[in-house]
């Protein structure tokens, strides 16, 4: 019986080893579908990520709109450097006297007057046009002045003769058929050009903004060297011819190509004087022939810029206001056409 008990006590520890054993097992299961649980719970961490990520991405959608600030910026930048890439007027405008310090200013014997410089008002093209309305220098007939800074003799005829060494400072100029000087035409001219060259962003250097300015050839040439982006001087052709011949550039004489300054500038001047009669054309005006003609003038070979002398006419020609509109209209498209060609 004893015996039997014990069999019985060791039955009953047994069943309760197993109990304590299986309720171990339900806890442990419980805790592993507690973690499964937890594991199945991660997705719904994992679309929190997800919104977070949506969320970054907004952000990134917003980031366009700072790109747009940033780009807003940076095109303020490149608007700026633009700005800055216009150069300044190189002095102040107003009157330019000659300084003597200036290359080539000891050839010029009349020199106490001033050139205006003026500034335009319109967006600034960093462009300075030098208008020379020609002639108009009292008592610049008597002095002279040598026609090259080499002092080597004149190569074609002119106003001067082949062969001179020196030439009258300042020439006087041709008297219109009805009895209008060229002087006072050429001024009026030089004037309406200067307005629309101003209301197109041009600066304007007028090298004679007067019925007379103390600057002879020289002079006048050597200030746009230093303050202007070129040079035009403003003519009409005192051939004699009793018709109306047209428009035409002064071209440089071969034999002047091979000195200085001329050599190194004279493809500029011929490109600023074929686009000066292209414009002229283009605006309905009369171009004479091929449009050029050559003649070894003071003013080229002293320019170290684009420089061109173009004769609009001869004595024969309309000189209204109207013409004379036309003209400036011609002209302001050929300097449009010039520069343009440089950029
Ligand atoms: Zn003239």
């Amino acid at each position: 019986m004893k015996e039997l008990r014990k069999i019985r006590a060791c039955r009953t520890a047994v069943i309760a080893v197993i109990s304590v054993l299986t309720m171990l097992l339900c806890a442990c299961t419980v805790n592993v579908k507690t973690e499964k649980k937890k594991e199945a719970e991660k997705p719904e961490k994992s679309d929190e990520l997800a919104i977070e990520v949506i969320h970054f991405e907004d952000e990134r959608e917003d980031d366009p709109e700072e790109d747009d600030a940033l780009l807003t910026e940076e095109e303020a930048d490149e608007t700026a450097e633009d700005d800055n890439d216009v150069p300044p007027l190189p002095i102040e405008p107003g009157e330019v006297a000659l300084d003597p310090s200036w290359e080539f200013a000891e050839f010029s014997e009349i020199n106490d007057g001033k050139a205006i410089l003026y500034a335009t008002e319109a967006d600034r093209k960093g462009i300075v046009v030098g208008i020379n309305a020609g002639h108009g220098t009292k008592g610049g007939m008597s002095v002279k002045t040598f026609c090259h800074p080499d002092k080597s003799p004149k190569v074609t005829g002119g106003s001067t003769a082949e062969g001179s060494i020196k030439a009258a400072a300042v020439s006087g100029g041709m008297t219109f058929r009805d009895g209008t000087t060229e002087a006072s035409v050429a001024l009026n001219e030089a004037q309406i050009l200067k307005d629309r060259l101003l209301a197109k962003g041009y600066d304007v250097l007028m090298l004679r903004d007067d019925d007379d300015v103390q600057l002879d050839n020289i002079a006048r040439t050597v200030i746009a060297n230093n303050v202007a982006s070129c040079i035009i001087s403003l003519h009409w052709d005192g051939d004699g011819l009793d018709y109306d011949k047209g428009c035409f550039y002064i071209s440089t004489p071969e034999p002047l190509k091979d000195m200085e300054p001329v050599k190194s500038h004279w493809e500029d001047h011929e490109e600023l004087g074929s686009n000066l009669v292209k414009g002229l054309g283009n605006k309905g005006c009369k171009i004479y022939d091929n449009g050029k003609m050559t003649i070894d003038l003071t003013q080229t070979s002293y320019s170290t810029i684009p420089s061109v002398d173009v004769e609009l006419g001869n004595a024969a020609s309309d000189h209204s206001d109207a013409a004379l509109s036309k003209l400036a209209d011609g002209l302001t498209d050929g300097i449009d056409l010039y520069f343009a060609s440089l950029q």
